[in-house]
């Protein structure tokens, strides 16, 4: 049987826990993989573009374990009442294939997004940094407005969106955080003046420039989110050489993030190799940092493990017949006779073979 876990059971998990406790735990769980990426089967995801939007597969592989996800970007969605992200996956186990888990990855992903983000900063931002503007204010944001507070110890926030109502529905869900300030602000310049930090979560397929050089300071850490597929972009390439660059997987960001406006040979270092000492992350105070983010298929399956491990604790899924489980297993056409699915426990004979 496969562990189905929906959007009701995140909420179960988050309600559990609080959102403070989960991201940190989260953030555990990605740290952990990415400080044994030589150990995961790792490809750049699978594409399929259309003019409005892209739908993408994100496979990735270590000893024991397989996951995917599947999630669309599709920035014209909210229009129609639909999120521009929407995301589901599968845990599986490698010695047989079994999927073991199948899972809403929706509120997970931007979960782990936040996650992340925080996690790339605490090694890349100057440390006591307190300020985050934060532009682009949809469905991501408030995930990582909580992951900054909750794991870094942001305590102001300086918003801003060219949809006046997303900022107001921010400041209605986070207006009562104890401890964090929200500063609406009337441009991307304006929440820039002062930020230590700056996250950009803006959603529109183009080459934007939501960030233009003489927006930034020195010092200042850059956490790019929206630009994460070939002819979408946030940063003016003058921001690009300005900063420091830091990516999840090489291979995927030139192609998708920011660094696709870049020549093939502008440096750029794998997170992995800063959180295992490898490679250097911020070099001074002065210096500006970058985290390019597109999102990449490791923290996808450190966010399943830690869904599994956490459905286990709290006993939570629904174990549903995803395979067939015959009693000779090469019997699979005994499946489809009257009698397999009542005794599968799955409803009456008749349902079997409907129409
Ligand atoms: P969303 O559509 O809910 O929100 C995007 C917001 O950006 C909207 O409120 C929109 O008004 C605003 N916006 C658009 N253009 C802007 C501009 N020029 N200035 C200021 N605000 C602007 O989308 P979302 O789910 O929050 O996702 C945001 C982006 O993050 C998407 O591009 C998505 O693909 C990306 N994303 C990246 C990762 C990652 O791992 N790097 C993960 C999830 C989502």
């Amino acid at each position: 049987m496969t562990t189905l876990l929906t959007t009701h059971d995140i909420t179960r998990i988050v309600t559990a826990h609080g959102l403070a406790q989960v991201l940190r735990r989260l953030a555990a769980y990605i740290e952990a993989d990415f400080r044994r990426w030589p150990a995961f089967d790792k490809t750049a995801r699978v594409a399929s573009h259309s003019p409005d939007g892209v739908i993408e597969l994100m496979p990735i592989a270590d000893a024991t374990h397989y996951s995917f996800k599947y999630v669309n970007g599709h920035p014209k969605n909210t229009r129609d009442g639909l999120p521009t992200v929407m995301a589901f996956g599968v845990l599986a186990e490698v010695a047989t294939g079994r999927p073991e888990l199948l899972s809403e990855l929706t509120l997970t992903t931007a979960l782990r997004t936040a996650a992340t983000s925080a996690l790339a900063a605490r090694v890349l931002a100057r440390p006591g940094s307190r300020t985050m503007a934060l532009i682009g204010n949809g469905a991501q944001s408030e995930f990582q407005a909580l992951a900054f507070h909750h794991l870094l110890g942001i305590d102001e926030i300086r918003l801003f969106d060219t949809d006046a109502r997303a900022t107001a529905k921010l400041m209605r869900n986070l207006g009562a955080t104890p401890g964090l300030q929200l500063r609406p602000c009337d441009s991307t310049a304006a929440a820039l003046r002062g930020a230590d930090i700056v996250t950009t979560v803006t959603a529109d397929k183009t080459r934007a420039t939501i960030l233009t050089p003489e927006m930034l300071a020195p010092g200042m850490h850059l956490n790019a989110l929206g630009g994460d597929c070939p002819g979408k972009t946030e940063l003016h390439p003058q921001v690009l050489r300005a900063a420091k660059v830091f990516v999840e997987y090489e291979p995927q960001s030139r192609v998708e993030g920011e660094l696709q406006q870049m020549p093939a040979d502008f440096p750029a270092t794998e997170l992995w190799q800063v959180l295992t000492h490898r490679m250097s992350g911020r070099d001074d105070a002065q210096q500006i940092t970058l985290f390019d983010s597109v999102g990449f298929a490791l923290e996808d399956y450190s966010a399943l493990r830690w869904l599994r491990d956490s459905a286990r604790e709290l006993g939570l899924g629904e174990r549903i017949a995803l395979i067939p489980a015959p009693d000779d297993p090469k019997d699979l056409f005994g499946q489809l006779l009257p009698g397999a699915c009542s005794a599968a426990g799955r409803g009456p004979r008749r349902q079997c073979l409907a129409k």
